[in-house]
């Protein structure tokens, strides 16, 4: 029971912690008042949209209770790392080879 407050408490924290970083890169484009039509600003429109994509899909897996859970070696996916990116899909050691991967094939 106690473990259901706790994972209750967390997606909560994790819905606020996701609404705040939806949020902060809004804050610091008015904080340069960049203009609406510059190269900038559609950079953060592009980037705004891309977060809230994952922000949704991150509900979606909440909803689905498949919340936490790596999507390539299904491994749950450490506390810290979703505290500090809650739309984290992979564990940390399926992120890093994911990421030589990538180096690879782009280098
Ligand atoms: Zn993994």
């Amino acid at each position: 029971m106690i473990y259901l407050w706790l994972k209750a408490g967390h997606i909560i924290f994790v819905i606020f912690w996701m609404a705040g970083l939806f949020m902060l890169p809004r804050l610091f484009v008015y904080h340069q008042e960049t203009a609406p039509d510059s190269p900038e600003n559609d950079l953060w429109v592009d980037r705004e949209r891309k977060l809230l994509k994952k922000i949704n899909e991150t509900i979606e897996k909440i909803d689905d209770d498949d919340y936490g859970f790596c999507e390539a070696c299904g491994v749950e996916i450490g506390i810290r790392r979703l505290e500090a990116r809650p739309t984290a899909t992979l564990c940390v050691d399926c992120k890093t080879l994911a990421e030589l991967k990538e180096k690879q094939l782009g280098g």
